[in-house]
Order: structure tokens, then C-alpha cells, then sequence
């Protein structure tokens, strides 16, 4: 986009705009909200990213847009350390995965693990959506974090790290229920909302 044309739109007179500029104003909006458009994530749109400044600060995590409930699975095998059931933000699941690092699934309309229960990649653990948090960021999704443990604990707040780094083989990929994953380090991670016929599968159960 070159610069001296939006220039030209914004600073104009309301009326010379009006009648002059509106359609160059209009490509030019458009071309903004396009640019500004939800990053894909695989199969998935990000409505925010980690980082991204939220109401109560910092946002911890990323949020995956998904359909109410979309089966949500494991990104990595482990076991449920923590899960939360009747809050009005929905419900949500922790999974330690090695030593170090757990994942954090929030919103969910209903949970399908117990703690202490060992999860493998791509385990079904809750379906996604709650609707207070539809209802305040007016779409459907994953609140998907990473948190690492230092002497024992672990804040939200301040010890989360960006997915994104840890994407198995570098790049987000759906969990595919016929690939071996065993040689995978413990804080390789999968998608945590299944995709295409598998996520059919995990339904229709
Ligand atoms: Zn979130």
C-alpha cells in the first residue's frame, strides 16, 4: 500500500472525501482489514495471539477458534494434573508433560479426564466453547497456554511461554492417528483441537 494515497484519504476535508476519495478509502480499508485478518494456525484461525494485550494485561496463552463442541485432545502425552469443573469461564485441563512444562485448555464446555490420569497424544480430554468466554471475546475458542514449573510452581501470569515454539517439527500440524509419534521429546506438540475425519471420529463416539 503506498503511504501518500492513505495520507490522502484520512487528511482531506469530510466533504471532499465524500465525494472525491471514497472509494480509494474504501480499497484502502479494506486492504487494512485483510492485512489485519486472524493468522491461520493449520486448519485454525487465531482470534489472540499469545502476547497480545487482553483487559487484564498480558494474554498467556493463544486462542484457538473452534466451533462449540469441537473435540479438544492432548498435544502431547502426559498426565492430568489439575482439572477444573463449574466455573463460569468454563472448564478447563492441566497436563504435566515431562518435568518442566504443563499445558493448559481452558474454556471447555466439558471435561473428559481425571487428574491423575495418563493422557497420550491426541487422547480426547474435553469438548470446547463454555459460553461466558464466547459471550465476552464474541467467538467460539481454545484458550490454549504452556506453562513452565519452576520450584514447583508454575503462574500463568508470569511463566507462560508462546506454543508457538514448540510445534512439532516446527510448525503446527493436526494429530494424525496413524503416524508413530513415540520418538517425539515430551513438549513436542500437536494441535490440541482435532482436525478433519479424526475430529469426526472423536464425535461420533
Ligand atoms: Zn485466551
Amino acid at each position: 500500500m503506498k503511504v501518500p494515497a492513505l495520507a490522502s484519504c484520512i487528511t482531506i476535508s469530510q466533504e471532499r472525501w465524500l465525494k472525491v476519495n471514497r472509494s480509494a478509502c474504501w480499497m484502502i480499508l479494506a486492504m487494512l482489514l485483510s492485512s489485519c485478518a486472524a493468522p491461520a494456525l493449520g486448519p485454525f484461525h487465531v482470534g489472540t495471539m499469545y502476547g497480545a494485550a487482553v483487559s487484564y494485561g498480558f494474554h498467556p496463552g493463544i486462542d484457538i477458534n473452534t466451533a462449540v463442541g469441537s473435540p479438544i485432545i492432548a498435544a502431547a502425552d502426559g498426565i492430568v494434573v489439575a482439572e477444573r469443573k463449574g466455573s463460569a469461564e468454563g472448564e478447563e485441563v492441566y497436563i504435566l508433560h515431562g518435568e518442566h512444562f504443563k499445558s493448559l485448555y481452558a474454556h471447555l464446555t466439558k471435561v473428559l479426564v481425571r487428574k491423575d490420569q495418563l493422557v497420550k497424544r491426541g487422547q480426547l480430554i474435553g469438548l470446547s466453547g463454555a459460553t461466558q468466554s464466547v459471550k465476552r471475546l464474541h467467538f467460539e475458542h481454545l484458550h490454549f497456554a504452556l506453562c513452565k514449573i519452576s520450584q514447583g510452581h508454575c503462574s500463568l501470569r508470569s511463566d507462560t511461554f508462546d506454543p508457538n515454539l514448540f510445534w512439532l517439527g516446527g510448525q503446527p500440524q493436526c494429530f494424525d492417528p496413524g503416524k508413530d509419534y513415540s520418538a517425539y521429546a515430551p513438549i513436542d506438540l500437536t494441535l490440541p483441537v482435532a482436525c478433519g475425519e479424526y475430529a469426526k471420529s472423536k464425535l461420533e463416539k
